[in-house]
């Protein structure tokens, strides 16, 4: 593979058809998979994600708010998809690319409606969430009466979907939770069936709720992390492939003789002579700013190099000491899953928000 000459995100497709045949595996055959690609698709390319999933006949796709799916309309994707958390403000671009919107309460549901017959719409699919413990997002189960008055007082909508969300499905001493929570969906789709002409999708579980939890599977799955290699638990993750590798490259070498300082605000001052490399790679690329002073590391020539100091906007510096490297060398700042899983854990965090917090500004690479 060529070295990279500059900054960027590598997004490996063979590893996320990989990831998704793997996640298929899991499921009955008939069972529907939605592929979840907010947020830039966990910090990669959404387009490029969606459009190759789109090829492998996903039946759905999740992106968070209106704009997102307006992306993926534009890239081309014809794929159905489900906003999660659409703003009222939103809706008229929202039926302009064909987007669903997720419904989560009466006042939602009155808006969308409201607009609905004003453009004079018939059938247009919505997805109605239900609060079973997260307490986030979702009507009760106890509004199932008033959901249907609407839904009986209207035909310019029709429920494509119900569903809702697991509070703890990769935490197995949450068990007990989890299953009280299938078991109100449950109560839910009894309720809500006698009450409906068509048959709409029920789906609950998430990446660990597809491992953990078959009998959450239901009609379809929301297939969100473990797309881009992560599932939560070792055992599964080592199944899983790596997608998205973030690479730099050295743009300078300094020698810091002792007692002098690197960085802003002398957040470092050498004990004795070191070596420092500069990479073009910074908190507004996606580094946190608590990665500095040693906590986090990239990998050059094969070894660690930690991040010496502040981590600035643009640029950490590294200690390569001990490395045998140059200016121009490639530096690689994670292309595996446990140096993901390590970083994330150095600042208590986890791989999602490491992925996600890569910033535009990386160019993006399809491998
Ligand atoms: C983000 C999200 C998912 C995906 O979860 P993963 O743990 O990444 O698989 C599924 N459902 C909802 C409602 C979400 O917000």
């Amino acid at each position: 593979m060529t070295k990279t000459a500059e900054t960027v995100l590598e997004i490996n497709l063979n590893a996320l058809q990989h990831n998704f045949e793997y996640i298929k595996s899991k499921l009955k055959a008939n069972t529907k998979t939605l592929a979840v690609v907010k947020a830039y698709g966990y910090g990669t390319d959404a387009c490029v994600i969606a459009k190759h999933l789109e090829k492998l006949n996903v039946d759905y796709f999740a992106v968070a708010y209106v704009d997102e799916g307006v992306a993926l309309r534009k890239a081309g994707v014809k794929t159905p998809i489900l906003v999660l958390h659409p703003q009222i403000v939103h809706f008229k671009l929202l039926i302009k690319h064909c987007l669903e919107p997720n419904i989560f309460s009466e006042r939602v549901l009155k808006a969308f409606i409201d607009l609905m017959e004003s453009e004079n719409q018939k059938q247009y699919p919505i997805h109605l969430k239900f609060n079973t413990g997260l307490n986030r997002l979702g009507f009760k189960v106890e509004d199932v009466d008033t959901i249907s008055g609407y839904l009986h007082n209207t035909t310019t909508v029709k429920v494509a979907s119900i569903f809702s969300h697991l509070v703890a499905s990769e935490d197995l001493n949450e068990r007990e939770f989890s299953e009280n929570q299938i078991n109100l969906f449950n109560k839910i789709i009894d309720t809500f069936k006698s009450k409906l002409n068509n048959q709409p999708i029920f789906h609950m579980a998430n990446t660990s709720g597809i491992i953990n939890y078959p009998n959450a599977h239901f009609d379809m799955v929301r297939i969100g992390i473990s797309l881009y290699g992560f599932a939560n638990d070792q055992k599964y993750t080592e199944q899983l492939r790596n997608v998205a590798s973030l690479k730099s490259i050295i743009s300078q070498i300094h020698i810091i003789n002792k007692g002098e300082s690197v960085g802003y605000n002398r957040g470092y001052t050498a004990d004795r002579d070191i070596m420092t490399a500069t990479v073009p790679i910074g908190h507004a690329d996606g580094i946190h700013r608590s990665f500095g002073k040693g906590k986090g590391y990239v990998t050059i020539n094969g070894s660690k190099a930690p991040i010496v100091g502040n981590v600035c906007m643009d640029m950490i510096m590294v200690d390569v000491t001990n490395i045998n490297c140059e200016e121009g060398d490639e530096v690689v700042v994670f292309n595996n899953q446990q140096t993901i899983i390590d970083l994330a854990s150095a600042i208590d965090t986890i791989p999602y928000e490491i992925l996600t917090a890569i910033s535009q500004r990386v160019k993006r690479i399809v491998k």
